[in-house]
This record gives structure tokens, C-alpha cells and sequence, in this order.
């Protein structure tokens, strides 16, 4: 389908998409895996038959998306599944903000109230685009994310970090650090060789952090590889004079993985030591391990579903937003008859950015520009850019 055939809409709207947007298959909700501490992961097939997968993790009343920048992973982290299956592409901007469009829309308490960029990729690799998702995402006018509940999650890369404003930094940023070691950060993580610890350490106390934020530093433990006290007394030290807390992650195994989980007692111990040493520390809890939907784990399913095997939109729920049984199973149902291809407009084919093109920040600093603002008053002819419920208060 293309613009020419949308005869509802006004000559010139048409004339306006046609220059502006191009009309690309969506992602299809192949799968979603549920487990029983209430996670679900969501098996996103791209029109090109690669897969991504998005996961809702409940935490009280917080429902928080991890979404996906990329399909697969250049970094390459050893105790990552996603690293494990290499680089595919880069995912859209649209392919970026739909699973989270989806899941904003999901009746009553089932609806997503916070992102995190934690699932396939590093964001920073594909900064234009996810910085382009965030403006979406972000913009109270369409998805309503706040910005303070939509977290950025990186390696840390440097030469990104040296450019992001105050302004940038209204999204919570999250790094990778794993480790105080730099040879053994260069081992578990190639990808980060790049930007070895002591640039990292300069460029997190060189952000323009608001009063009272913080940056979150995500720590993957691998069992009798850096949860030892050596480790817990380095990072400590490390993290001498930054505004600095600490998420602790029990390594999440999967099939083929060559580390392990750690003991509880060393878990607790790492983060005792931590917090001994005037550091905020928490041990995650992790949720949908069962389902290879925990930190770490993703990708397995996306790489063994056949292309074909899509199924239509988001799963059937009931009314108080949990998933209804299927005789086959929690997948999604077939498509009505009747009902076109699926297809929606994916990518935008804006303008860059002016003032900030170079820049690999992802976040948002321009307001709408006014292609957005026409599409605004076109939005009842564009489901997808359908104005969302609020947030409840
Ligand atoms: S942990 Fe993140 S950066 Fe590392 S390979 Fe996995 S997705 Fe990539």
C-alpha cells in the first residue's frame, strides 16, 4: 500500500507523507513466553525475518518494558546471549517504539509505566535512531514516557557520554562496568576495548548530573569470576568520588554459557563489602529466567522461529489486562480475514537533527519538528499514532 491509495486522507497530507515517511511492514508478535513470577517476553519477527525480543518485567506497581535497540550485538559480552549471536542490524526507529507502543496500550494495570534500553543491542551504536525513538517515546503527546522512567543502558561509550547535556541526562542512564579489572573487562566485554575504565571513570564524572541524580553502574556477577572480595574492595575504590550506585546482577545462565551463577552468600557478601564502603548497592531480583526473558538471555527463541511463522498483533488479553489461554498456547491468534498485510509506517524519513547531527547522544533535545505536529492532527488516520492513555496518577 502506498500513500497515493490512502484516498481519505487530503491531497496535500498525502503529498506531505510521501516526502517525509515511507511505509515499512511492522514487527510481528511471533511468540510471547510467559513465566510464572509474572514476566513476558515478546518475539518481535522484523520484515527481513530476523527476530528481536522485548520483555515486561512487573516489579509492584511499576510495569517496565527492556526494549531493544538492534538485532543481535556487536559488543560481543561473554556472559550475554545476545552477545553470543553476533550483529545483525540496526532496528529502525520504528521498530524501536512499537513493542513499546504496544505494551503502553495494554489494558488496565497490564500497561507499561517505565523503559529500560537493556534488551538486544547497544544503544549508543545506534544512536540516531534511538535517539529518535526516545523523542517519540518521550513526548507527552504520544507515548508519555517520562523521561526520568526511561532508562539508557550502555557500555559506556565514551566519546557518546562527552556529549551528553543536562538536558540529555533527563533520562536515567544506566553503564556496564562488571568488572574493576581492565583486562578482564577487555576479556568479558571486546567491545568495550575501546574505551578502557579510566577514560570511562573520567567521562562519568565529567556528566552534567542534575542535584540528587545518579548514574547507575550494572554489574553482572559471574560466580568465581568477579564476585570475589578482590573485586567488591577494586570497585569500591573505583567508584571513589562518582555519583555512583551500583545494581548487582546474579549472572542469568543459558544453554551454552561458560559461566555460572553465584553463590547467595558471595552475591551478599559483594554487595555488603560495597555498601561498607559508603556505596548504594542492590542485588536485582531476576525475573522470567525460566523463559529466557532475565538479563542476559535474550535472543534464543528469535534465532529458531521460521519467518513464516508470524502471527497477528499483541496477544489476546482479558479485561484485567492478563494474557487469555489458547488451546495453543500463549501465542497470538491468526488474522482476521480480511484484514490487509501488516504494515504501518516504520521509519521516518526526517531531516537530521540541526545543531546536534553529529552527535551520538540518543536523547532528545529539539521539540517536534513540525512534520510531527501535522502528523498530530492527522493521528485519527494513523492508528499507530494514536495519542495514548495517560499515565494514571
Ligand atoms: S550485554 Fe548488552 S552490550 Fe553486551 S553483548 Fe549483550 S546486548 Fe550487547
Amino acid at each position: 500500500m502506498g500513500f497515493s491509495e490512502m484516498t481519505d486522507v487530503s491531497v496535500k497530507c498525502r503529498s506531505m507523507l510521501a516526502d517525509s515517511a515511507e511505509i515499512a511492514p511492522a514487527p510481528l508478535a511471533e511468540a510471547v513466553d510467559l513465566s510464572p513470577d509474572g514476566a513476558e517476553k515478546t518475539l518481535w519477527r522484523l520484515h527481513d525475518g530476523l527476530g528481536t525480543e522485548s520483555v515486561i518485567i512487573p516489579d509492584g506497581d511499576r510495569r517496565t518494558l527492556c526494549v531493544s535497540s538492534q538485532a543481535g550485538c556487536a559488543v560481543g559480552c561473554l556472559f550475554c546471549r545476545t552477545g553470543a549471536m553476533g550483529f545483525r542490524r540496526n532496528l529502525t526507529q520504528g521498530e524501536i517504539i512499537f513493542p513499546a507502543l504496544a505494551a503502553r496500550r495494554l489494558p488496565g494495570e497490564a500497561a507499561v509505566t517505565n523503559l529500560v534500553f537493556m534488551g538486544m543491542g547497544e544503544p549508543f551504536h545506534n544512536a540516531e535512531n534511538v535517539r529518535r525513538a526516545l523523542r517519540i517515546l518521550n513526548d507527552p503527546e504520544y507515548a508519555a514516557f517520562p523521561r526520568r522512567q526511561t532508562t539508557i543502558s550502555t557500555i559506556g561509550v565514551t566519546p557518546a557520554l562527552g556529549k551528553l547535556t543536562a538536558q540529555d541526562l533527563k533520562n536515567s542512564l544506566a553503564i556496564s562496568l562488571n568488572t574493576p579489572f581492565q583486562d578482564e573487562r577487555d576479556r568479558l566485554m571486546p567491545g568495550a576495548r575501546a574505551y578502557p575504565l579510566e577514560g570511562l571513570r573520567e567521562a562519568i564524572r565529567d556528566l552534567p548530573l542534575r542535584r540528587g541524580r545518579r548514574i547507575t553502574l550494572a554489574y553482572v556477577l559471574l560466580g568465581g569470576v568477579n564476585d570475589t572480595p578482590r573485586h567488591a574492595e577494586a570497585l569500591a575504590g573505583w567508584c571513589e568520588g562518582l555519583r555512583v550506585k551500583v545494581n548487582l546482577i546474579p549472572f542469568n545462565p543459558w544453554p551454552g554459557a561458560r559461566f555460572r551463577r553465584p553463590d547467595e552468600g558471595a552475591a551478599e557478601a559483594f554487595r555488603e563489602t560495597l555498601v561498607a564502603r559508603n556505596l548504594t548497592a542492590l542485588t536485582r531480583k531476576s525475573y522470567g529466567r525460566d523463559v529466557s526473558a532475565a538479563c542476559g538471555q535474550l535472543a534464543g527463541r528469535s534465532e529458531t522461529f521460521p519467518a513464516d511463522a508470524g502471527t497477528w498483533g499483541p496477544a489476546p488479553r482479558t479485561r484485567s489486562g492478563a494474557i487469555a489461554a489458547s488451546p495453543k498456547g500463549p501465542t497470538n491468534p491468526a488474522p482476521p480475514a480480511g484484514l490487509p498485510a501488516p504494515s504501518a509506517i516504520q521509519r521516518w524519513r526526517s531531516p537530521p537533527l540541526s545543531g546536534r547531527n553529529d552527535r551520538e547522544a540518543p536523547c532528545l533535545v529539539r521539540k517536534p519538528r513540525s512534520l510531527m505536529g501535522f502528523m498530530r492532527k492527522q493521528r485519527s488516520l494513523m492508528g499507530f499514532m494514536r495519542k495514548p492513555r495517560r499515565l494514571r496518577s
